[in-house]
């Protein structure tokens, strides 16, 4: 059987519902060999993950997902193998969450003005280090006031809507730079998922090359054939290594199980071989 590798997957110190020993202990049993832990901006899971995955004889790669912006859009960057004591990226990490913060503050206001209890749903979503729109949504559906996170986002906190405000994300130059000076590989996460036409997809596949990237994500859980073909084919184009993961956040969404996706298309060069000690 083929190694199994995850590197990309989220622990409840961001967006994702287990802890990361519940994380790890789940990639055990899901024979994965090779694990990093991404969380959004921020690397506090990494210790606790590292600890459990040498307990579980996984090779752990440190990791982090770094929200960027690239002419008005909202990218993600996943830095592997970064220098958790990296000085310059903890900063970085805790500017951006400290603007978290501060947006799902702004969001709560807009919330209580439209009739919703704001400033519980704020306490709430603010429980995490790393607080997201979809804390607001789960709250939102906690306290009955939606269905589904669907819902949530689709009547309250999507652009356009009642809660929206927009994001104020570091450029993608600057995120790249961060973790390429931590020591780290970054690597463009899921670019089938930024609604770029395929011209917009080469620009931003070289401004990102051009800024120090030197991987795409090419083999993501759910993710079409189609994509994953012109994701390999610009890795191939701009001589970019190829990156594996499942965006893993929670136990109960089918589409994105932990560790299982498709086999690196041929022709690409895995960045995985640069992680195994
Ligand atoms: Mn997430
Ligand atoms: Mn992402
Ligand atoms: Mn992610």
């Amino acid at each position: 059987m083929a190694l199994r590798i995850d590197l990309h997957t989220h622990s409840d110190r961001s967006d994702g519902m287990l802890s990361p020993q519940q994380l790890v202990a789940l990639a055990a049993a899901r024979q994965v060999a090779l694990l990093a832990l991404t969380d959004h901006d921020t690397l506090s899971g990494c210790e606790p993950a590292r600890a459990a995955c040498a307990a579980a004889g996984i090779d752990f790669v440190a990791g982090v997902e770094l929200s960027s912006q690239w002419r008005e859009r909202e990218i993600h960057v996943v830095g592997l193998r970064v220098d958790l004591a990296d000085a310059g990226l903890r900063s970085h990490c805790e500017a951006v969450l400290q603007r978290r913060r501060q947006r799902i503050e702004a969001m709560a206001q807009r919330l209580s003005r439209a009739g919703l209890p704001g400033a519980e749903l704020a306490a709430r979503a603010l429980r995490s280090p790393s607080p997201t729109r979809m804390h607001l949504a789960r709250a939102l559906c906690s306290l009955a006031l939606c269905n589904s996170s669907e819902q949530a986002f689709q009547r309250w906190l999507q652009r356009g809507r009642p809660g929206y405000v927009p994001a104020l994300w570091p450029e993608l130059a600057a995120a790249v730079q961060r973790i390429v000076d931590a020591g780290g590989i970054a690597v463009l996460a899921h670019p089938h998922r930024y609604r770029l036409s395929a011209g917009a997809q080469r620009e931003l596949v070289a401004a990102f090359k051009q800024a120090g990237g030197e991987a795409i994500e090419v083999s993501l859980a759910g993710m079409a054939q189609r994509d994953a073909e012109r994701a390999a084919s610009l890795a191939r184009r701009f001589g970019l290594a190829g990156s594996v993961g499942s965006d893993f956040h929670e136990p109960d969404l089918p589409w994105r199980p932990l560790g299982r996706f498709a086999k690196l298309p041929d022709l690409v060069t895995p960045i995985a071989a640069r992680l195994v000690p």
